[in-house]
């Protein structure tokens, strides 16, 4: 059972990586910096941007000036955009590194596999290259479906080492989660407090008063109780102190039981089979 903040698991290809982090999603570039800064002082040990979030200037500022080596935070990027070569694809790649001010990411992940552009596969490969030149320490993919990575088994030669999608808990995800555990991918949480709706659900808000907890903390420890990597996104100090505050606590195999059939399919953003094209 998880014991702290940084507590780091093992992905597939060897590297280890916190369970636990946070996002930076819509919160601006230029208060980005401090905001990694907290997270940073807060305990929080993986950052989770992308150039879609226009903030990765800021996540490198802030972890520079958060003064800790690089090497003890874990960073993700993505790519956002469905080149149709590998050459533009390694260039976005570089373009986030210069942006981060960094010379490697922890992680870099393809942001959607958006199937009606069939252009996953190839971009996998570019991956597969990036990852190989050593400037991404670990590669991996983003609200893929279990279709998705089949092909990805048939056709490339390295798999992803963690799939970020949306889970919460009113989308369980426990099919696929049981899918990834089995080909031993990671599953990390996007939205994992459903963008703020478990603040008012009467199961969670109960189970927080049986803790002693809130109805978010209860979540978030119920995120990694199943394995899952979570990394909810605060603006401000004092929720980012709170969602760190899950550690001294376990929920019941029961309770875990309750939150599980919370689960009503919901998604706050696309299906990523429909998710458009653009
Ligand atoms: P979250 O489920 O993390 O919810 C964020 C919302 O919850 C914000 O409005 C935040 O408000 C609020 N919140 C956070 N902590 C608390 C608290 N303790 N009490 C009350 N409210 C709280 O949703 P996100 O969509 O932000 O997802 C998290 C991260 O996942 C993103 O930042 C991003 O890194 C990643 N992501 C990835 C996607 C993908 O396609 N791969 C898609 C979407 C997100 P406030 O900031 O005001 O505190």
């Amino acid at each position: 059972m998880i014991k702290n903040i940084s507590e780091r698991i093992t992905l597939a290809n060897g590297v280890t990586m916190p369970l636990y982090g946070a996002g930076v999603f819509k919160i601006s570039d230029r208060d980005t910096a401090g905001a990694v800064r907290d997270l940073i002082e807060t305990g929080y040990r993986l950052i989770d941007t992308a150039p879609l979030y226009g903030n990765e200037e800021g996540v490198g500022r802030g972890v520079r000036d958060s003064g800790i080596p690089r090497e003890e935070v874990f960073i993700t990027t993505k790519l956002w955009e469905h080149y149709t070569d590998e050459e533009s694809i390694i260039r976005a790649f570089d373009e986030s590194l210069r942006r981060l001010n960094m010379d490697y990411v922890d992680l870099y992940l393809i942001h959607w596999p958006k199937p009606q552009l069939d252009l996953y596969v190839t971009m996998w490969k570019a991956f597969e290259k990036i990852y190989r030149s050593g400037r991404a320490r670990a590669i991996g993919v983003s609200n893929f479906q279990s279709s998705h990575l089949d092909r990805l088994a048939r056709e490339c030669e390295i798999m992803p080492v963690l799939n970020q999608v949306e889970a919460h808990p009113f989308l369980t995800q426990q099919e696929l989660r049981e899918d990834l555990t089995k080909r031993g991918i990671v599953m990390q949480a996007w939205a994992p407090l459903a963008r703020g709706r478990v603040i008012k659900d009467p199961v969670l808000n109960e189970l927080g008063d049986k803790y002693g907890k809130s109805a978010v903390q209860v979540t978030l420890r119920w995120h990694l109780q199943h394995g899952v990597s979570a990394i909810p996104k605060s603006s401000k100090l004092e929720r980012m102190q709170t969602n760190a505050d899950i550690f001294d606590f376990n929920l019941t195999e029961d309770d875990l039981k309750r939150i599980d059939a919370l689960n009503i399919n919901l998604r706050t953003a696309e299906h990523p089979d429909t998710m458009n094209s653009n």
